[in-house]
C-alpha cells in the first residue's frame, strides 16, 4: 500500500526545485497533490512533470487573499488536507552595509510572514493527525557571509514550529522542520549576486560539507515525507538537518 493513498498533500512553491520534486513523490505514493507558485508557466510544466491529477494555483504566499483562495480551490476539489509542506520561499544575499530595506522586507515578506500565513490559514481545512513541515535551512544556524536577512527568517522558521507544535498537539497535528544544506535547485539563479560570486560561495560551501556534494532535491522530499507521514507518528517539533553533515559533524 501507497504511504499516502487516499490522502491530500499541499506543496508550497510546488513548481520548482525541492518543492517540485517532493510533489513528485507525494504523488508517487499516493496522493493528492496540491501545488501553489507564482509563475503559470512552470506551474503548467510541473503538473505535466508530476503526472495526474495535480492541483496547481497561482498564489502568492506573501497575500493573504491567495492563501485564501488557494485554500477555498483545494477544499473544492479535494477536502481536507493531510499533509502540508510550507515550502515557497527566496533567497536574496547582499552584504549588511548594502542590504536594502526592500530585499529586508520582501524576503521577511515571504519566508517568515507568507509560511506563518500558509500554516494559519491551513488550520480550518486540516485533519486532526495532519503532518506540517516546514521548510527553513540550514542557513538559520549558521553565519555564512552575505546571508543575514535570509538566515534570520528561517531562524523565524524554526521558531514557529516549536510554537505551532505546542499548539496543535492538542489536535494530533505534529509541526516539523526540515532544513537543507546547498541543495542543487534554480534557487542559485535567484540570488541577486554575480555568477562569479554564487560559484565561489557554492566552492565554499561545498568544502565545508563533510559529504563533499550538493544534495539532491529528492533527498530533501524524502525527509519531507518520513516527517509528513505516520512514520513519524512520534516526532513533533524537531529540525531535521538533510545536509550532508555540514552543521553536525
Ligand atoms: P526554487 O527557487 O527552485 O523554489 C522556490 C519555490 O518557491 C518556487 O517554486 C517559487 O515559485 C516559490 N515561491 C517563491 N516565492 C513565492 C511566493 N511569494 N509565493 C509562492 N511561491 C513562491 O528554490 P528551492 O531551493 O527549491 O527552495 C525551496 C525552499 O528551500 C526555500 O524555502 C529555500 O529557502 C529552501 N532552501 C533551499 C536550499 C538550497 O540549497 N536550494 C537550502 C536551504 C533551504
Amino acid at each position: 500500500m501507497k504511504r499516502f493513498a487516499g490522502k491530500t498533500a499541499v506543496v508550497t512553491g510546488g513548481n520548482s526545485g525541492i518543492g517540485l520534486a517532493t510533489a513528485k513523490l507525494f504523488h508517487d505514493e499516493g496522493a493528492k497533490v496540491a501545488i501553489s507558485g507564482r509563475d503559470q508557466k512552470t506551474l503548467d510544466e510541473a503538473v505535466k512533470t508530476i503526472g495526474s491529477d495535480i492541483l496547481a494555483i497561482k498564489a502568492d504566499v506573501s497575500k493573504s487573499a491567495d492563501l485564501d483562495r488557494m485554500y477555498n480551490e483545494i477544499a473544492a476539489k479535494f477536502g481536507k488536507i493531510d499533509a502540508l509542506f510550507a515550502n515557497a520561499g527566496i533567497g536574496k544575499f547582499a552584504p549588511v552595509d548594502q542590504t536594502s530595506e526592500e530585499l529586508f522586507d520582501e524576503t521577511f515578506n515571504v519566508n517568515a510572514k507568507g509560511l506563518f500565513f500558509t500554516v494559519q490559514k491551513a488550520l480550518p481545512y486540516l485533519n486532526d493527525n495532519a503532518g506540517i513541515v516546514l521548510n527553513a535551512s540550514i542557513a538559520g544556524v549558521k553565519g555564512e557571509l552575505h546571508t543575514s536577512v535570509y538566515s534570520a527568517t528561517k531562524a523565524a522558521v524554526r521558531s514557529f514550529a516549536r510554537t505551532m507544535a505546542a499548539e496543535l498537539v492538542t489536535r494530533g497535528i505534529r509541526v516539523n522542520v526540515v532544513s537543507p544544506g546547498p541543495i542543487v535547485t534554480p534557487i542559485f539563479d535567484r540570488l541577486g549576486l554575480p555568477k562569479e560570486a554564487v560559484d565561489e560561495f557554492a566552492r565554499q560551501i561545498v568544502a565545508k560539507v563533510p559529504m563533499k556534494r550538493f544534495g539532491q532535491p529528492e533527498e530533501v522530499g524524502r525527509a519531507v515525507l518520513f516527517l509528513a507521514g505516520q512514520e513519524a507518528s512520534y516526532i513533533t517539533g524537531v529540525d531535521l538537518m538533510v545536509d550532508g553533515g555540514l552543521t553536525q559533524v
